[in-house]
């Protein structure tokens, strides 16, 4: 394992950090904290125990996720890059995981490549998924960007980052009706605490970027 594919999650408090290795698909797979029987990665904070992905979802978008899944577009449940996750209700993600289990095939850069060709003609992600012995999810991630960005050249736009850029690394967190400042360049992840006013987070954020 290369040391420069390494990514960093400072929790804070006395908990460990999360450690993820960066993936050539775009993933981010947790390293740092072990899977229960189901395969979903645990984080223990305080006395409760959290999916991974699902707490640092929340952590991120401040989005209140009660009766909502937050699930793996790139069908990775080691995965916890934000752009690779989305929530939804129940019901999706059931339909999702139906789809998951007919999938036995890998992608390789030359089958991405594949993909792109045979999505331009107009084939759509079903069709191009049973060819090629994966699910449709796989294929509109792939088609959308979502991952293997850095062989497709696509860029995703990501629908629940609505952020203007100078409020970049801010974030409206809704349970607390604070704002939150979560610095995020791609290696290190980290939250610098909530605030009453946005004024207020934009200078601590300012502080640490040293912008002024
Ligand atoms: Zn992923």
């Amino acid at each position: 394992m290369n040391e420069t594919n390494l990514g960093k999650i400072v929790v804070g408090g006395n908990h460990k950090d999360i450690i993820y290795e960066i993936m050539p698909n775009g993933c981010h797979e947790v390293t740092s904290h072990a899977a229960n029987p189901h395969g979903y990665y645990k984080i223990r904070i305080g006395k409760k125990t959290h999916d991974i992905h699902r707490w640092l979802y929340q952590q991120e978008t401040g989005i209140d996720l009660k009766g909502l899944d937050v699930r793996h577009k790139c069908d990775n449940n080691k995965c916890i890059n934000m752009q690779h996750l989305e929530h939804g209700t129940r019901k999706d993600n059931v339909n999702d995981m139906v789809e998951r289990n007919r999938q036995y095939s890998i992608v390789t850069p030359d089958i991405v490549k594949e993909i792109i060709q045979l999505h331009k003609t107009g084939l759509t992600t079903i069709d191009i998924g049973n060819r090629f012995n994966i699910n449709r999810t796989t294929v509109s991630s792939i088609v959308n960007g979502v991952t293997w960005s850095h062989i497709t050249g696509i860029k995703y736009a990501n629908k629940h980052r609505k952020s203007t850029p100078h409020l970049r690394y801010i974030i409206f967190d809704k349970a607390t009706q604070k704002w939150r400042v979560m610095i995020d360049d791609g290696k290190i992840r980290k939250s610098l605490g909530r605030y009453i006013t946005q004024e207020e987070a934009i200078i601590v954020r300012d502080r640490y970027l040293n912008i002024s």
